[in-house]
């Protein structure tokens, strides 16, 4: 068998081999990224902190509202207790009491909606607390598929390298040197067919004289245009 030949077969492995390898890295990556459960946690993680965060604001306005409240009553019963008659004290705790009543009617304005922000982060927190359950349910079954099809396929991988050593006996050194580096060069096709004196990997029409010498030489041809190992 002609050494093109050999490499054709070669080749033919490769492409499974290719092919496989792809498929075990995709697996792989499926694996370490846990399918979504990574992201999944994450973001429960996050919503958990904003439970915690709304939580904290709205504990933080009820207990502004609370304090000004108490502040209020401390200056209207200095304010009308009748004990403090200077003008001067008297204008600076109307102004004190107007502010306070500023203050609290802002904060009360605040706390319903500071509730309300933190009902819904944790809505959200639970939504994802059963999402991410679930997730990790589902992922037992999926981890043990993909585990189980990874082996397989790592099996699959290592029958196509013997194969493609067993193959690789019986081709010298050089062209085995040429086709290995060709391989990835030429995006897997390192030995092209020839038809109709068209060279089957760059689709172009082969000269007469690389036709004559693919007919008689020992040696490999190389299509002058795309560089590959021809075939006849
Ligand atoms: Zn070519």
């Amino acid at each position: 068998m002609s050494s093109a030949r050999l490499l054709l077969d070669m080749q033919e492995i490769d492409q499974r081999l290719a092919t496989s390898a792809a498929e075990f890295r995709k697996l792989a990556s499926q694996l370490e990224s846990e399918g979504n459960l990574k992201r999944l946690r994450e973001d429960s993680e996050s919503s958990r902190f904003k439970v915690l965060e709304t939580r904290l604001a709205a504990g933080k306005l009820d207990a502004e509202v609370t304090a000004l409240k108490t502040r209020m009553e401390d200056i209207e019963s200095r304010l009308y207790g009748g004990a403090i008659t200077n003008l001067r004290e008297l204008t600076a705790l109307e102004e004190e009491h107007n502010l306070s009543k500023r203050n609290l009617a802002a904060a009360e304005e605040s706390v319903g909606p500071a509730k309300l922000a933190a009902e819904q982060a944790a809505t959200k927190h639970d939504s994802l607390q059963v999402q991410l359950l679930e997730t990790e349910e589902e992922w037992k079954v999926t981890s043990r598929e993909l585990k189980k099809r990874a082996r397989d396929v790592s099996k699959v991988c290592k029958g196509l390298e013997m194969e493609r050593n067993g193959a690789s006996e019986g081709v010298g050194e050089r062209d085995l040197a040429l086709y290995r580096n060709l391989l990835p060069r030429k995006g897997g096709v390192a030995v092209a067919r020839v038809e109709r004196g068209i060279c089957q990997g760059c689709r172009i029409k082969l000269p007469i004289r690389e036709i004559g010498q693919l007919k008689s030489a020992d040696n490999l041809v190389m299509c002058s245009s795309c560089g590959r190992i021809l075939l006849a």
